[in-house]
């Protein structure tokens, strides 16, 4: 049964405002919002409103407990005009794998894919079409109800905002292997996009930008041997001709980007190892020659190639790589995203045209 949906719409649109060619990425956000209170042990009645700020309580659990999960999608425009989100089920099922870890009751599948829809068609002129651009949408939830007690909360507050964009990160990226801070350790939260798991790795991100580079690889938190993703994006190495991946764990985001180049992989006739993969091995295969390519992947970069790595103080550079995987594989799924190539895998989801 599709639940009804309060709509209200806002007066005027503060579009013509917005300078589309230059946005900092996540920082402008669309004329409407998405909204369902979680009360009494149910949610409630969903309405989309104006986008503004809200009232919230300064006991509000999430302020004291960090109980907040979050997901990151994108829509894409094609070039009828036709409005597409990315396999939006995966997020669907995400948020509540995330939920169910922070102890925070579950969102209907349904609902959260037609919220997106009714959302995002209202302000669809805020999805813009051409290379690059797109609306990033960030559905979240988290803990509302006042009061400091150290206990999961009775109350929930479920939203959806979004924000157009151009491309994530601009220019070269270095990235420092983690030998002493961890993101998430093995029993704990890193596999749920637990808001928390972002704020535990501003402060060694800093230091490593300090260092020079941009982002942080991080390693598993026991022996800190084993690479494990880069915190906001999944990572693969090519070593030789074959493209490898950490297995997802415990402590590792199923990133949805990251499983659908795998799938691309193999449709390319690109040979893919889904294993554990070891920084001593990382080292060795730069200094033979044989790492070819190393970039991450995420909704927000898509892919993201990585120019090179330190290790316990020592540099490594890659070789400039033509015919990259990188590039090969952002190109495919990219085309697919923007309904410019065929979609064998049923990715692309319908908003509206
Ligand atoms: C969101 C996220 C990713 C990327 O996941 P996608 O579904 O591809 O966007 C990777 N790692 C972490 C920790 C994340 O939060």
């Amino acid at each position: 049964m599709e639940q009804h949906i309060n709509i209200t719409t806002a007066s005027v649109s503060s579009i013509d405002t917005v300078d589309f060619d230059h946005l900092a990425f996540g920082s402008t956000f669309t004329d409407h919002m998405f909204v369902c209170d979680f009360k009494d042990g149910t949610w409630e009645t969903p309405q989309i409103v104006p986008y503004a700020p809200m009232q919230i309580s300064p006991a509000a659990s999430v302020l004291h407990y960090g109980q907040a999960v979050f997901e990151g999608m994108k829509a894409f425009k094609d070039n009828n005009g036709g409005v597409w989100l990315f396999r939006p089920e995966q997020n669907a099922k995400r948020i509540n794998k995330s939920a169910e870890r922070l102890a925070i009751p579950t969102f209907p599948e349904e609902l959260f894919l037609d919220g997106l829809k009714k959302l995002i068609s209202l302000d669809k002129e805020w999805v813009k079409g051409g290379v690059g651009k797109s609306l990033y949408v960030r559905p979240f939830v988290f803990a509302s109800e006042a009061g400091v007690q150290a206990a999961a909360a009775s109350e929930y507050r479920f939203m959806i905002i979004c924000a157009p964009v151009t491309s994530y990160y601009g220019g070269d990226v270095r990235v420092k292997i983690a030998d002493h801070y961890s993101r998430a350790a093995q029993g704990g939260t890193g596999y749920a996009k637990a808001a928390g798991n972002y704020g535990g790795q501003f402060y060694p991100t800093q230091l490593a930008k300090a260092e020079g580079y941009q982002q942080i690889i991080w390693t598993d938190a026991a022996t800190h041997e084993h690479i494990e993703e880069a915190g906001t994006m999944n990572l693969f190495f090519r070593i030789g001709d074959t493209l490898i991946t950490a297995p997802t764990s415990d402590s590792i985001l199923d990133g949805v980007t990251r499983k659908s180049i795998l799938d691309l992989a193999a449709h390319l006739g690109i040979k893919t190892e889904v294993r554990a993969l070891k920084v001593s091995e990382l080292i060795e295969a730069e200094k033979s020659g044989t790492l070819l390519e190393i970039f991450g992947s995420g909704t927000a970069v898509v892919i993201q190639p990585i120019i090179g790595f330190g290790y316990k103080g020592t540099d490594y550079d890659l070789p400039l790589s033509e015919n990259s995987y990188a590039e090969k594989l952002k190109n495919a799924l990219v085309d697919i995203q923007y309904n410019n190539a065929e979609d064998p895998f049923g990715w692309r989801f319908k908003v509206c045209d």
